[in-house]
């Protein structure tokens, strides 16, 4: 069977069956260890079950596709299917704000780690989260 999609939008479409454990997940949670961060990963208690979340501290964080949620830096619309891809990234943002909302009301602090942030320099990323993490535990303590 011919397959309806181009070779390139057919890889993201692949590409949606792993995403959770992505390769920049891996590497932030890796640099958030060595930092000394404790976490639980995908957790369904949290609202929209962050990539990472960190209990004590009430931290979300989010790894997300610079692709999926059209980062501001590196995202160019495909040229094919225009609306369809349109439509996608704008369901994806809604579900982002709901769940940025919902973390809101619990209680949590909500980060979003682009994907291009990991691959430029993951340290920092992770710095950014230790330090927010340290933050808020000085808060609620
Ligand atoms: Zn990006």
């Amino acid at each position: 069977m011919a397959d309806c999609f181009a070779p390139t939008v057919r890889s993201r479409i692949m590409a949606t069956v792993r995403n959770r454990h992505t390769a920049p997940e891996l590497r932030l949670r890796k640099s958030l260890w060595s930092l000394g961060c404790r976490y639980r990963l995908h957790d369904r208690r949290v609202p929209g079950s962050p990539d990472i979340s960190i209990p004590r501290a009430r931290v979300a964080i989010f790894v997300d596709g610079c692709f999926w949620h059209g980062c501001p830096r590196c995202y160019t619309p495909p040229k094919s299917n225009a609306p369809f891809w349109r439509k996608k990234l704008k369901v994806n943002e809604r579900r982002r704000h709901n769940v940025r909302r919902e973390l809101r009301i619990a209680g949590w602090q909500c980060i979003e780690i682009w994907e291009c942030d990991v691959e430029r320099n993951c340290e920092r990323a992770a710095r950014r989260i230790q330090a927010a993490v340290a933050r808020r535990l000085t808060e609620i303590d």
